[in-house]
């Protein structure tokens, strides 16, 4: 497999190949075909194996740079996580035109809410600052075909479960035939009880990758 093989937009790509990818990884020959055809996914993966891009480049390729809404969510446990992650973001999409933002705790909700007063195409974030923002109806989230967790066994620990389940209320809801009105890619290292019922509530016949 190549990703020219995966018919990616031709502006992805380049963003792709500058980062020096030039191969699919195991996981994303499996993930990224899969979730282009729109499947929900709970993948099993640690860190090392490129899952990141594994949910980056369907995301990037699913996003329309002239809507000016949030169409993708990407929710992780820490500051930390989510600062790599939109960096692989703005990476990737480079060439796409694409507002990126970070939202989580521990930085100044005001500057948040003054930074949602333009346009952002994905929000990347942990739970409690996402929900907040999303409860007060700053950070809109009814225009969001992709929600992403990424270490889901720590986003569905005690702490955090709660949270996630209210942010889910926000995201485009159900049509007939299909629960939900977006298309979930959930990552974790471990597969605890916890996902196990989160995925059975949550996602639609998803498509499981054991690595
Ligand atoms: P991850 O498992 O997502 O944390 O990725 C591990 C490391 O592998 C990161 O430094 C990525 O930039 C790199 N990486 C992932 N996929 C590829 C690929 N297809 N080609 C080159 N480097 C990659």
């Amino acid at each position: 497999e190549t990703f020219e093989s995966f018919n990616l937009k031709r502006e992805l790509l380049m963003g792709l190949f500058e980062a020096g990818f030039e191969k699919p990884s195991p996981i994303q020959e499996e993930a990224i075909p899969v979730a282009l055809m729109g499947r929900d996914i709970l993948a099993r993966a640690k860190n090392g194996t490129g899952k990141t891009a594994a949910f980056i480049i369907p995301t990037l390729e699913k996003i329309k740079p002239k809507v000016d809404k949030i169409q993708a969510l990407i929710l992780v446990p820490t500051r930390e996580l989510a600062l790599q992650t939109a960096h692989v973001v703005k990476t990737f999409s480079r060439h796409m035109g694409l507002q990126v933002m970070v939202t989580t705790g521990g930085t100044s909700l005001k500057d948040d809410i003054v930074r949602l007063y333009d346009p952002v195409h994905i929000l990347v974030g942990s739970p409690g600052r996402v929900l907040d923002l999303a409860s007060r109806n700053i950070a809109k989230l009814d225009s969001c075909q992709m929600f992403v967790m990424d270490e889901a066994d720590k986003m569905l620990s005690p702490e955090f479960q709660n949270i996630v389940e209210q942010i889910l209320e926000f995201l485009p809801q159900s049509q007939p035939g299909r629960p939900n009105n977006y298309q979930s890619l959930l990552f974790s290292a471990t597969f605890p009880r916890t996902v196990k019922t989160f995925m059975d509530r949550h996602l639609y016949k998803p498509y499981e990758i054991n690595l």
